[in-house]
């Protein structure tokens, strides 16, 4: 999501006239559009951005921006001004949309003093619909359909910086869509925190996923991120019935106990997810399921971290985006009484053993069957594509493929990626 808004970014300051340069020695603008989700990305951030004192130095017409979730925390603005003097503007994750205005105005401004623009408005004021992106993914393209989140999981700092749910107009969507067909995109990928809840003037998420699947371009669909617990009988009717909705669905777990579950506020239990899964594997047989998982959360006992590694054997996820919990302030879960880092580390390792082990064993599953792979990068010789499934196929082809389908016989297998050839 944050990468499609760094389009949105990139697209505002476009419109200015500026263009994107390949390193930082070289630009007359530095936006560092932040994300505070996990705690390692918050540190990150604070890196990156002390090493433009330097660079602030040496030019003093750069002009630096700080924007996006990091910035929307309680505090979090008067911290970074303190901190770090020489930023120029800083925008929350419901203004940042003005960011090509607030530019023009400090380029603009006749006061010799250069001019610091510091705003932050409540997360829920805006839809970022404003910004016409600069894409950079072609084949591929992102769409928003919803901002926000509604649901206050124990761990998760998203409803505080991006507010609660707001759906876009089914009708904007819809032109967004065609639009970005037209001009030969070959898939497109609907973003939300929780997509299934999307709800706007009688629309739900299945009525709006079906009516995309059937404008008439060759295409594939996805969409990202589920909620286990509104990811209804009707979504999976209307992916069984588009064959262009990839059977790839992501479906985040978090945690493979009923107890960590419900302290986790995530309204499902480890039952009902099993029940979805089987209810999704008996329509779509060869539908790759794939998840992220969390260890360590406060209160985690041994028996509770084995009923996740039980989950994780019987579900057999495609892959798993696998990360050690950490608090964020603000959070309910961060006034629990923590795990040891040790404890969670030793945990982290065992589950991407076991996930690993499950991963190779998928990607064996392939080896000497051809699929269709939409080719979206080239690297020399080299072409990179994806399965319907997600898979990375690497194979030799012509740069002309780009954004082409193509059948590749997959003949090599690796933990990152598959290897073919051309199947003509
Ligand atoms: S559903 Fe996702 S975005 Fe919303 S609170 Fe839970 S983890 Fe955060």
């Amino acid at each position: 999501m944050n990468v499609h808004e760094s389009e949105k970014i990139a697209g505002g300051l476009a419109n200015l006239g500026f263009q994107p340069v390949d390193s930082r020695e070289d630009a007359d603008i530095i936006v560092f559009n932040t994300c505070c989700i996990r705690d390692s990305a918050e540190k990150k951030i604070h890196g990156h951005i002390g090493e433009l004192k330097n660079y602030k130095k040496n030019n003093s017409d750069l002009i630096v921006a700080i924007v996006g979730c990091m910035t929307q925390q309680s505090g979090a603005t008067e911290s970074l001004k303190e901190k770090y003097p020489f930023i120029d503007i800083i925008l929350g994750t419901a203004n940042v949309h003005l960011i090509a205005d607030k530019i023009s105005e400090i380029i603009n401004a006749q006061s010799s003093k250069r001019l610091k623009i510091y705003e932050n408005v409540s997360p829920t004021l805006a839809l970022h619909e404003t910004q016409p992106p600069l894409r950079n993914s072609y084949p591929n393209a992102w769409i928003n359909i919803m901002y926000g989140c509604d649901n206050h999981c124990t761990y998760c700092i998203v409803p505080y910086v991006r507010g609660g749910e707001r759906s876009r107009d089914p009708d904007s969507i819809l032109n967004e869509a065609s639009a970005l067909l037209a001009d030969g995109y070959k898939e497109i990928t609907l973003l939300g925190q929780n997509v299934n809840s999307y709800s706007h003037s009688g629309w739900n998420f299945a009525r709006l996923l079906s009516t995309i699947a059937e404008l008439p371009y060759k295409f594939r669909l996805r969409f990202m991120t589920s909620h286990p617990k509104d990811f209804s009988s009707e979504i999976i009717d209307v992916i069984f019935a588009k064959h262009n909705i990839c059977k790839c669905i992501h479906l985040p777990v978090q945690a493979g106990s009923n107890s960590i579950l419900k302290a986790m506020n995530r309204r499902y239990t480890r039952e009902s997810y099993f029940d979805t899964i089987q209810k999704i594997r008996s329509r779509l047989v060869s539908c790759a399921i794939t998840t992220d998982i969390m260890v360590g959360f406060p209160g985690e006992t041994d028996d509770d971290f084995n009923d996740t590694l039980d989950l994780v054997q019987r579900v057999r996820f495609s892959n798993a985006f696998t990360f050690v919990y950490s608090p964020r302030k603000g959070t309910p879960a961060a006034q629990m009484v923590q795990l040891p880092a040790s404890l969670k580390r030793e945990r982290i390792m065992k589950l991407i053993e076991v996930q690993n082990q499950i991963v190779k064993e998928i990607s064996d599953s392939y080896l000497g069957n051809t699929y269709e792979v939409l080719v979206d990068g080239v690297s020399g010789e080299i072409l990179t594509g994806k399965t319907e499934t997600g898979r990375v196929v690497n194979f030799i082809g012509a740069k002309e493929l780009l954004g082409e389908f193509v059948n590749v016989h997959i003949d090599k297998c690796k933990a990152s990626a598959l290897g073919g050839h051309i199947d003509c």
